[in-house]
């Protein structure tokens, strides 16, 4: 007998509703996106438990007939492509015509246009229903996974999942700044953004009044427009860099690293800026079908995306800054190690003024992550900026925080799991090497690659370099590939399986003395305690020194 089957319509639509909505930011995400492509400059999204248990989003954009409700909910059907080469040249966010499809396969879903509501509870389709009239759209979303166990057990608390909808409304709302946009939770109003006319409002609006954006208006090869903060303010992470293609929100690490690049001897190492940028670019130089839920776009040239957006941060950084201080070189080492040495006395005046505007962000609230990890391990604090100490298994475990991040870092490289990102350098590198250290680097070209080394071979001796990990950028780029390619060639250790690996994990690696964040240890602990050999490095050094509840309550005399 036959074991193999078709599985009915209403299986395959759950089982893609997996790829399409995996938690309630997918759907924010999706039905915010339809009533942009709807037209709609007035979008508001009410939610109930941060979407857990209701998500509304109503428009105003240019609504749906009645014959055609039946039809938004089924799967590839859509106004917004007719065949496959349309994908290719697309101007809307949507085009699959998946997203409806899978929200109401897995939820107990509504959507009301021109005075007729269609209702579909988990995949089944209810008639439709005469409303009350209401211009554009609305579209309900409750329950979401409720009758899905398997899904609904990933979901995570309503701050948890709020908190991820609230940062993609500001993403969104900053490259759509001339939509309205306004976000409830628990019927209190979070966002109320009116339309602005141009991004810096809207910015200032969203991340803060005080800031003096930048404003950038780029046109070379491709256009680029966005706002960007000057190198007084210094944020601990990236988060505050926001990416968009043709004002579609998406995540690239890469771009993020252009604009980082573009602060290059402007912003200490590690401090980064606020930023949004929107890359206008044809449609047909990016593919958006390579991710099912298109928080990620494919460039056909991304080497000259990276280019161009360094170029645009960089240009309009040096139009800006030139009636500011002009040597902030100085200035930024200064603040990098929080000193003001003597000899520089003379810029005394600006550096006070440069050091009190200076915005780093001290507070790392992570509440609900660490309420998720509480249960495997609590964070104490960090020792001598040196030792990550933890609460685990009624122990004191000291960490060393170099070594934890190396082995991390090491083992994640061995197992694939990743490839260090790089930076395209504008403008290559010619180094030097004997010929024992060539014949090295041809044979592990690969693996130099992972570690964001690529190169070619340029003349008798000599290799061009092409790219670089982005640690490198502040350093001194050549001594630097100089020492990973000798150290990996000399490192003959038997229990080292991988040494170039190994030794770009200790370039990439925190350093003993650098003040670490309450997340950024959670981060290395978290990985630290999945890696195959967490308590020692490969250099036979210990990583964890434990001390039991026992032994340290008997030193003060208590059982
Ligand atoms: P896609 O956006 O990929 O086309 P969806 O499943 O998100 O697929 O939506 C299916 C269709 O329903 C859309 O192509 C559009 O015609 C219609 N639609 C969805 N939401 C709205 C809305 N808010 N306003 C007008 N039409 C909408
Ligand atoms: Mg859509």
């Amino acid at each position: 007998m036959s074991k193999i089957r078709v599985l009915p319509n209403d299986v395959a639509d759950k089982i893609a509703a997996g790829e399409v909505v995996e938690r309630p930011f997918n759907v924010v995400k999706e039905l915010v996106e339809n009533s942009l492509d709807a037209g709609a400059d007035k979008i508001e999204i009410e939610l109930i438990d941060g979407g857990l248990s209701l998500i509304k989003v109503s428009d105003n954009g240019i609504g749906i007939e009645k014959e055609d409700l039946p039809l938004t909910i089924k799967r590839f059907a859509t106004s917004k492509i007719s065949n496959y080469e349309d994908i290719f040249n697309i101007n809307s966010f949507g085009f699959r015509g998946e997203a409806l499809a899978a929200i109401s396969s897995v939820s107990d879903f509504s959507i009301k246009s021109n005075g007729y509501e269609l209702r579909v509870n988990f995949g089944k389709i209810e008639e439709i229903y005469p409303a009350s009239f209401n211009p554009g759209t609305i579209v309900t979303v409750k329950k979401l996974f409720e009758k899905i166990p398997a899904r609904h057990k990933f979901l995570k608390s309503p701050i948890a999942e709020f908190k991820e909808i609230i940062k993609l409304l500001k993403h969104i709302a900053l490259l759509n700044y001339n939509v309205s946009f306004k976000l409830i939770n628990n019927n209190n109003v979070v966002l109320d953004l009116k339309k602005d006319s141009n991004m810096i409002s809207r910015a200032k609006k969203v991340l803060d009044e005080n800031y003096n954006f930048i404003m950038i208006n780029y046109q070379n090869e491709i256009k680029i427009t966005g706002v960007i903060t000057p190198p007084n303010i210094q944020k601990l992470s990236k988060d505050n860099i926001f990416i968009g293609v043709n004002k579609r929100a998406i995540k690239d690490n890469q771009i993020i690293q252009a604009v980082i690049q573009g602060y290059y001897r402007k912003l200490p190492e590690n401090r980064y800026p606020v930023a949004v940028i929107n890359i206008e670019i044809p449609p047909d130089q990016i593919d958006v079908n390579v991710h099912p839920a298109k928080l990620f776009v494919r460039f056909y040239n991304s080497r000259l995306i990276f280019k161009e957006v360094y170029k645009a941060i960089e240009e309009s950084l040096d139009n800006k800054s030139s009636n500011l201080i002009d040597n902030h070189n100085i200035i930024n080492q200064n603040v990098q190690k929080n000193i003001i040495k003597e000899q520089d006395i003379k810029y005394t005046v600006d550096l006070t003024q440069m050091v009190n505007i200076i915005d780093i962000e001290t507070t790392d609230n992570n509440d609900d992550f660490e309420e998720l990890l509480n249960n495997e391990f609590k964070i104490i604090g960090q020792l001598f900026d040196t030792i990550i100490l933890i609460e685990k298994d009624n122990e004191l475990w000291m960490i060393d925080q170099h070594i934890a991040h190396e082995r991390v870092l090491y083992e994640k490289l061995l197992n694939n799991n990743e490839t260090v990102s790089s930076i395209y350098l504008t403008e290559p590198i010619l180094i030097n090497l004997d010929d024992d250290l060539l014949t090295f680097c041809e044979k592990n070209r690969e693996k130099l690659l992972k570690c964001g080394l690529d190169f070619e071979e340029f003349g008798k001796n000599i290799i061009k370099i092409n790219a670089v990990p982005n640690q490198f950028l502040n350093m001194n780029i050549e001594e630097e590939i100089k020492e990973l390619i000798a150290n990996s060639a000399n490192d003959i250790d038997e229990n080292i399986l991988e040494p170039i690996f190994l030794n770009m994990s200790c370039k990439m690696a925190i350093k003993a003395g650098e003040k670490l964040l309450k997340n950024e240890m959670y981060e290395i602990v978290l990985n630290l305690l999945k890696c195959s050999n967490p308590f020692t490095c490969p250099h036979g050094r210990p990583i964890i020194y434990r001390v039991s509840k026992e032994e340290i309550f008997k030193r003060f005399n208590r059982q």
